[in-house]
């Protein structure tokens, strides 16, 4: 049988990203995306691609032992999948063994995420945020140009595409009010962002520099970090997010590798003023991946609203982990490093509706002449984002999460 890669498909074969999927027949276990398929691969490496390496690594539910095989084998072993597949040497009898059509799989969290931490890297939604809650003439605190803030989230509630959340309830201090109320959030939001995977240990006291940063970096994930803004507001001075954040985060299912993202690289924004020597770096940091998102309301088809990019980010990766490592704090394989909401420079690239109805003070329009402020019960939140440059694709495929009314 021939294997069909639809155009535009973002699992072309120059991606290959790697997830944890599961069938009724199948118990979880790694595969690769490509087309509409996905490859499973502990079948593959039973007789169709021979590797040195113990393949038992591919029927765990999680791919950090895959991934602490370290980069010489795992990037070759990329590699090698390309060559298999544009050999086509399956039979008509094995295609169904190696080959499983995505839409009769589930997908799974990719990894074990045993830390996350959250970065606020980009410096149009600071400015944005920093405009709407404090001083909109002085919108950056001191700090910001001078390191990659961020807080330490948490693990245990996130959550792959397609899991539905409940609307988070919690304490908050309506406007006017004297006394907190409890109850159901009103002021539900995303946060378009991309999260980074760890692929290598380091020691607790070991600094990661900006040039050795990318051997660490595994690949990378589409991340919505949902934010219950009233909740938020009312809890987050002196110590930052806690309960307006922690009751879900989603991630797309794949791991796009930064191997195939290379193709992609460009320019980070200039930083001024210049950063202290363990934050600078060489070269060229960034990539260019289209960013956007959709919400689909009940019955209703989707409606874009927003459009950014990752490469806007002021703070690159490689700065994020030698920051985050510079007093000594120790990563390891699994752990998610989310960039904060990735705005762009115009109101069609903001990332959250926090920003796109400016604090709720405007409507978004939506398709059909539906329109909202924050997201209501029973929305769809749609993230995609991709890589192109002429018929070369890379993307992440869709990131969905529907919000039902608050239990
Ligand atoms: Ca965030």
């Amino acid at each position: 049988m021939k294997l069909i890669i639809p155009e535009n498909s973002d699992f072309s074969i120059d991606n290959i990203p790697f997830g944890i999927f599961s069938t009724p027949e199948r118990t979880p276990r790694a595969g690769a995306a490509i087309g509409e398929y996905i490859i499973d691969l502990f079948e593959l490496t039973n007789d169709g691609l021979k590797v040195d390496f113990d393949r038992s690594v591919f029927l765990d539910p999680a791919l950090n032992r895959f991934i602490a095989l370290g980069k010489n084998i795992t990037v070759d072993f990329r590699i090698d999948i390309q060559k298999w597949l544009k050999q086509s040497l399956w039979s008509d009898k094995d295609f169904n063994r190696f080959f499983v059509p995505q839409e009769s799989a589930n997908m799974h969290l990719p990894v074990q995420i045993g830390d996350y931490t959250d970065f606020y890297a980009s410096i149009e939604h600071a400015t944005n945020v920093g405009m709407m809650f404090r001083d909109p003439e002085n919108a950056l605190l001191p700090n910001w140009r001078h390191l990659p803030v961020a807080y330490h989230g948490r693990a245990s509630s996130i959550i792959p595409s397609g899991v539905n959340i409940h609307r988070p309830k919690g304490q908050t201090m309506p406007n006017g009010a004297e006394k907190p109320v409890y109850g159901p959030s009103r002021l539900l939001d995303f946060e378009l962002e991309t999260a980074f995977i760890i692929g290598r240990n380091s020691d607790l006291g070991q600094q990661i520099s900006t040039g050795e940063a990318a051997s660490y970096i595994f690949g990378m994930v589409l991340f919505n970090d949902w934010s219950a803004r009233d909740i938020q507001k009312w809890e987050y001075v002196p110590l930052g997010p806690f309960l307006g954040k922690n009751f879900a985060s989603s991630i797309s299912p794949w791991i796009v590798t930064m191997e195939a993202l290379e193709p992609f690289r460009t320019d980070t924004p200039k930083q001024e003023p210049e950063v202290l020597p363990y934050l600078q770096f060489e070269g060229q940091n960034s990539y260019d991946i289209e960013l956007q998102v959709s919400i689909q309301a009940e019955n209703e088809e989707e409606s874009l609203v927003c459009r950014s990019n990752f490469k806007y980010m002021y703070w690159n990766m490689c700065q994020q982990l030698a920051h985050h490592t510079v007093n000594g704090c120790n990563v390891r394989i699994g752990d998610m490093m989310g960039s904060g909401t990735l705005s762009g420079p115009d109101e069609s690239a903001f990332g959250s509706m926090l920003e796109l109805s400016w604090g709720g003070k405007k409507t978004v329009a939506l398709n059909n002449g539906l329109q909202r402020k924050f997201i209501e019960d029973n929305d769809t939140v749609i993230m995609r984002g991709f890589s192109q440059n002429g018929n070369l694709r890379v993307g992440f495929g869709d990131l969905k999460t529907k919000v039902l009314p608050a239990l």
